[in-house]
C-alpha cells in the first residue's frame, strides 16, 4: 500500500526513549517502631538489593531507624532500568505524647512535591526532572486482631491527603488464618467507616480493565504480609523465610502470606499507575494550591 507511511513506529520510539531514560519509582514505609518495616523493603526487593552495603552480608543487630532516609538502588531487568528509591522512617506514636507526630512524614511528602514544582517552575527548565515525589506509602498496622488504633486512623487520613497509602498487615505470622480474615474486614469497615479514601481511586475515566483490576486490589488489601532477610531451604530450594520450633513460613508462599501478591502490585501490576496517580492526582492538588496561593 502506497499509502503507509509508517507512524506505527511510534510505540518503539516512545519505548527506546523511555528505555534510555529508566523509570523512577520512590516508595515511604510508616508505622510503629519494630512492625518489620525495614525487614520487608529488604525482603521484597532483596535479589536486587544484596550488593548493596545492607546487612544482609552481615550479622549485624537490627538497626533502628531514627530519622527518614532515602536509600537509592538502581535495578535492571532485560534492559529495563528502575531507579528506586526507598525512604524508611522511624517509627512514630512511640511516646507519650504522639500529637503530631505525623508531621515530619507528611512535610518529607510535601517538600519533594515542592521542589519537582520549583524545578518546574524554572525559567530554563531542566529537560528532565529527578522525580522525589513518593509514588507508594506502606503503612503498617500492628497485627493485633482488634482495630485499628487511634492514631493510625488519624495519620492514615493525613497521609491520604497527600499520598497513594497501601496498609499492610505486619508480621501476619502472629495471626491465625481465621484471625487474619476477620482483621481484614474489621480494617476495611473501619477505614470506610472513617471515610478513608485509599489508593486505587475510580475515576470516570477508567475503562472496564481499570474498573476490574482495582476491584482485585481492593479485595486484597490490606495485604498480610510476613518478611524475612534470611533464607531457609525447603524442598531443596532456598526461599525467604522464617523458622520456628514448629515450622517454618514461606514468606513466598502465597498459603502462608501475601507477601507475593504485595510484591507484584507493587513492581508488575501497578508501578505505572501508582506514578501515574501520584503526578495527576497528589502532585496536581498540591500545585494548584500552590499556584493558588502565589496570585493571592
Ligand atoms: P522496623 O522498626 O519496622 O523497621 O522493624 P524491623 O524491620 O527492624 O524488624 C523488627 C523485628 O521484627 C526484627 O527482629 C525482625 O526480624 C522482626 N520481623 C520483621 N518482619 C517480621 C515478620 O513478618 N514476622 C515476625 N514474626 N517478625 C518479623
Ligand atoms: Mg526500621
Amino acid at each position: 500500500a502506497t499509502s503507509y507511511v509508517g507512524f506505527d513506529s511510534i510505540t518503539q520510539q516512545i519505548e527506546h526513549k523511555l528505555l534510555k531514560r529508566g523509570f523512577q519509582f520512590n516508595v515511604i514505609v510508616v508505622g510503629q517502631t519494630g512492625l518489620g518495616k525495614s525487614t520487608l523493603i529488604n525482603t521484597v526487593f532483596a535479589s536486587h538489593l544484596i550488593d548493596s552495603k545492607g546487612r544482609l552480608e552481615s550479622n549485624e543487630p537490627v538497626r533502628q531507624t531514627t530519622e527518614i532516609q532515602a536509600v537509592s538502588h538502581v535495578i535492571v531487568e532485560n534492559g529495563v532500568k528502575l531507579r528506586l528509591n526507598i525512604v524508611d522512617t522511624p517509627g512514630y506514636g512511640d511516646q507519650v505524647n504522639n500529637e503530631n507526630c505525623w508531621d515530619p512524614i507528611v512535610k518529607y511528602i510535601k517538600d519533594q512535591h515542592s521542589a519537582y514544582l520549583r524545578k518546574e517552575l524554572t525559567a530554563m527548565r531542566d529537560r528532565y526532572i529527578l522525580d522525589t515525589r513518593i509514588h507508594c506509602c506502606l503503612y503498617f498496622i500492628s497485627p493485633t486482631g482488634h482495630s485499628l488504633r487511634a492514631i493510625d486512623v488519624i495519620v492514615m487520613k493525613k497521609l491520604s491527603e497527600v499520598v497513594n497509602v497501601v496498609p499492610v498487615i505486619a508480621k501476619a505470622d502472629s495471626l491465625t488464618l481465621e484471625e487474619r480474615v476477620a482483621f481484614k474486614q474489621k480494617i476495611r469497615a473501619e477505614l470506610v467507616y472513617h471515610n478513608i479514601r485509599l489508593y486505587p481511586f475510580d475515576t470516570d475515566e477508567n475503562d472496564e480493565e481499570e474498573i476490574q483490576l482495582n476491584e482485585s486490589i481492593r479485595s486484597v488489601i490490606p495485604f498480610a504480609v510476613v518478611g524475612s532477610e534470611r533464607s531457609v531451604i525447603i524442598d531443596g530450594k532456598s526461599v525467604r523465610g522464617r523458622k520456628n520450633r514448629w515450622g517454618v513460613v514461606n514468606v513466598e508462599d502465597e498459603n502462608h502470606c501475601e507477601f507475593m501478591h504485595l510484591r507484584n502490585f507493587l513492581t508488575r501490576t501497578h508501578l505505572q499507575d501508582l506514578i501515574e496517580t501520584t503526578a495527576q492526582i497528589h502532585y496536581e492538588a498540591f500545585r494548584s494550591k500552590q499556584l493558588l496561593a502565589l496570585k493571592e
